[in-house]
Formats: structure tokens, sequence, C-alpha cells
């Protein structure tokens, strides 16, 4: 690892000051607010301002095709997780994006990517199900073909499909032969939303988020929205699956792209130093919560697991973020006392609720995109060599 400093070039530097600058022009304090309030993690001003800054499209475009350079990469990373950015759900919108390019039909792909890159049109995941979602292969949400192969019907439910409700295209599992062999009976669509017999309700998440639960019924989807082999589908959310872990996010030029879940380890980050403030400021009676010797250690364990975390690439940072995020929030509660439960713009709340917040965001951000122990199978599968874990009680 090197933890050696950058010099940013004069170019960088630049770089680094227009976005700044954009960010401090659209991501506004009423912008924040009406997030918080919707737990969207979406504004559609800021979103359509972003494609048309062209920063959305130097972000998925790799950087020999004229994307963004490993260090601009960086710094645009840590600048929109900084400012607050409501736009977590880009990284669904690029993830399928990427599948569309690949695996859809050229006409498909006319269709849909040069508005990906404006911002105008949003695409959302349907893999998981009311019934479970680590093993997406047990997919229940049925497509029929007509017999003249040229249409399908599909029916079933999807659960937790995140910004449905400000997307144009569902990126939909089906399956597509319920009687045939599991993981080769598969199939992917790119659906349009509109369509007939779709029904999106929200649902609120413990951290204030909103996701959707989403009804399909006999919704008719045309065949050149297939992505993908009939019943091949398991071969594209392979791929899908690891770029989403981000086994497939490593670039050149010594920078290592950041984890994802980065994002929630900066708020985390900035909670902690509000955390540190307040215990480092003295009370009406002049003490120091600091003083403290065990609020001291705890406080100083939290920032180095927190760095390690923010340090850690791939699958692993994937991992030690979300991982750290549980085990710090509870610190941070602790060292504040009872006023930390006090949301964020209450009268009264300890560091204006940023450890309440974490402390409800921890638990999502190890459960989506997969949870903590599926990501730690994969690594001891993937990486490790370890064998397939055996769950059924020993003989
Ligand atoms: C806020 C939020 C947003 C989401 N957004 C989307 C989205 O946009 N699109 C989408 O398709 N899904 C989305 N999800 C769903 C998410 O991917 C699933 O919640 C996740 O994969 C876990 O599935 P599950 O909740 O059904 O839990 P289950 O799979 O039922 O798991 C229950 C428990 O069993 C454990 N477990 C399961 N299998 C194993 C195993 N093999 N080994 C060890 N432990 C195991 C899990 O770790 C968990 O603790 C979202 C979820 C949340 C909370």
């Amino acid at each position: 690892m090197d933890f050696s400093r950058l010099e940013l070039s004069e170019q960088d530097q630049a770089f680094l000051g227009e976005l700044r600058a954009f960010l401090g022009a659209q991501v506004t304090d009423e912008v924040i607010r009406r997030d918080r309030e919707t737990g969207e993690n979406f504004d559609e001003g800021v979103h359509l301002a972003l494609g048309a800054a062209g920063y959305l499209a130097a972000d998925w475009t790799a950087e020999a095709d004229g994307g963004f350079t490993a260090v601009q990469r960086r710094i645009w990373e840590l600048e929109i997780g900084r400012a607050h950015t409501p736009w977590f759900h880009w990284g669904t919108t690029a993830l399928v994006a990427t599948f569309v390019a690949r695996f859809a039909s050229e006409e498909l792909r006319e269709e849909v990517l040069p508005g990906v890159l404006s911002g105008e049109i949003r695409l959302c995941l349907g893999y998981t199900e009311p019934e479970g979602g680590s093993d997406v292969a047990t997919c229940k949400t049925k497509a029929v073909r007509d017999d003249d192969g040229s249409a399908w019907t599909v029916n079933g439910a999807k659960m937790f499909t995140s910004n449905a409700h400000n997307s144009r295209y569902v990126f939909l599992l089906t399956n597509t032969d319920p009687g045939g062999p599991k993981h080769r009976n598969l199939t992917l669509f790119l659906v349009p939303l509109a369509t007939a017999g779709i029904e999106i309700q929200g649902i609120r998440t413990v951290d204030g988020d909103r996701t959707n639960i989403v009804y399909y019924s006999d919704v008719r989807v045309d065949d050149r929205c297939r992505i993908g082999e009939v019943n091949g589908g398991w071969t594209v959310m392979r791929a899908a699956l690891q770029a989403e872990h981000g086994v497939a996010e490593v670039d050149s030029a010594g920078l290592q792209r950041l984890a994802t879940m980065t994002e929630q380890a900066l708020l985390t980050a900035e909670a902690l130093d509000a955390v540190a403030a307040v215990a480092a400021a003295p009370d009406a009676g002049g003490r120091r919560r600091i003083e403290d010797a065990s609020v001291a250690y705890r406080l100083g364990r939290s920032a180095a697991r927190l760095e390690a975390a923010l340090s850690t690439p791939g699958m692993f940072g994937r991992v030690a973020i979300a991982a750290t995020m549980r085990e710090i929030a509870p610190d941070m509660m602790d060292v504040l006392g009872a006023a930390a439960a006090l949301p964020v713009e209450t009268e009264g709340a300890a560091a204006d609720g940023a450890a309440e917040y974490v402390f409800r965001l921890a638990g999502p951000t190890g459960i989506y995109g997969g949870t903590l122990e599926v990501f730690r199978n994969m690594i001891a599968q993937q990486v490790l060599g370890l064998p397939r874990p055996v769950y059924s009680p020993p003989r």
C-alpha cells in the first residue's frame, strides 16, 4: 500500500476548483434538506446538471475512451461525497448501462445510452424479491414467451427496487423456465417502467431512505428489450454482480478505485469529527469529555478504524466500511450521551444529529448490494480459495 501524497498537476487543480464550484452551486442547502425529507438520494435538477456538464459521461466512460483520468476520478468521488450530493442511484444506472452497452441490441443501446449520459434516463435494478435477495437465482417472477417469440408476459413482484419512481427502465431478472435447472432458467430484460401492469409502491427504510416494492401483472415486454440470451441471464448476472460487488473496479496509474459505499464512510468521518469536537469542548462545569480516558480511547479507535476502512479498496473496502460503521456508530452515540438520540435539526440534538443518522445508516449499508455475510463468503471463496460454506449441522 502506498500512502504517499499526490501532488496535483495544474490541470487537476483546475478540475478540482471547477468541480467544487459546480457542486457548491448545485447541491444547495435546500437540495440537501429536501433529500433528507424525501429519502430519495436523488435530485433531478442536480442529476441533469451533472449530465449537461459532461460529468456523468466522463464518469461512465473508461479513461482510454476519454473518461476521467485516475486522479480526476479520485477527486470526483471524494468531492461528490463531501458535497453530500444526492446521487447514490447513479451507481445503479451506470452499472445497468454497462450491461446494456455490452449485451443489448444496437437499437436498444441507441435508445438508452445517450439519455443515460445526459441524465434524462435513469435505470434501476429489479433482482430482489419479497421472499429473498441474497440468492437471486431463486427468482420467481415469471416471463412467458408468446408463441411467435416476439413478446413476453411478465408476472411477479420485486422488493427494494430503489429509485424505480425516478427511472425510465428496470433491469429485470425473470424466470423463463420454472421447471428448469437453477442458474439456467433466468432471463434479463430492460423493461420500460411506463408499461401497463407495473405498479410502484414506496417503502421507507430505517435510515429514512425511500425504496420501492414493484408489482408486475401481465406486463407485456417486447423481445427486443431482452438483455442476453434466453435462459442465459446468469451469464449476464455474473458479470453484473461482479461489477456491483466491486471486483472489476481496479485502475492502472497506481490509484485503485475507492470502494463502493465510500460516500457513506465520508459521512461517518464527518460525524466522527463532529462528535470529537463536542467531546473536546468544555461543558458548563468546565469539564471536557475527552479527558475521560475511555472516551479518548473510543474516539481514537474509531478514527483509526475508519481511516483503515477508507483506505481499503474493492470488495474488502465494501466490507470494512459497513462493518466499521456498525461498530463505531454505537461508540459515537455513547460518547454524546442521551441527546445523541435526537435527529438532525432537532433542538438539543447532540452534534446536530450526525451520530444518530450514521447509527441508522450503518444497518442498511451492510445489506444493500449484498449483505456483509455474503461478501465475506465471496472473499473466502474467490480470494482465499476456501471451499463453499456448509450450513448443515455436523453429523
Ligand atoms: C435500502 C436498500 C436498497 C436496496 N436496493 C435494491 C435495488 O435497487 N435492487 C435490488 O434488486 N435489490 C435491492 N436491495 C436488496 C438487497 O440487495 C437485499 O436486501 C440483499 O441482497 C439481501 O437480501 P434479503 O434482504 O432478501 O436478505 P436474505 O437474502 O433473505 O438474507 C437474510 C439473512 O441471511 C443471510 N444470508 C443469506 N444468504 C447467506 C449465505 N449464503 N451465507 C451467509 N449468510 C447468508 C444474510 O446475510 C442476511 O443476514 C436493497 C436493499 C436495501 C435494504
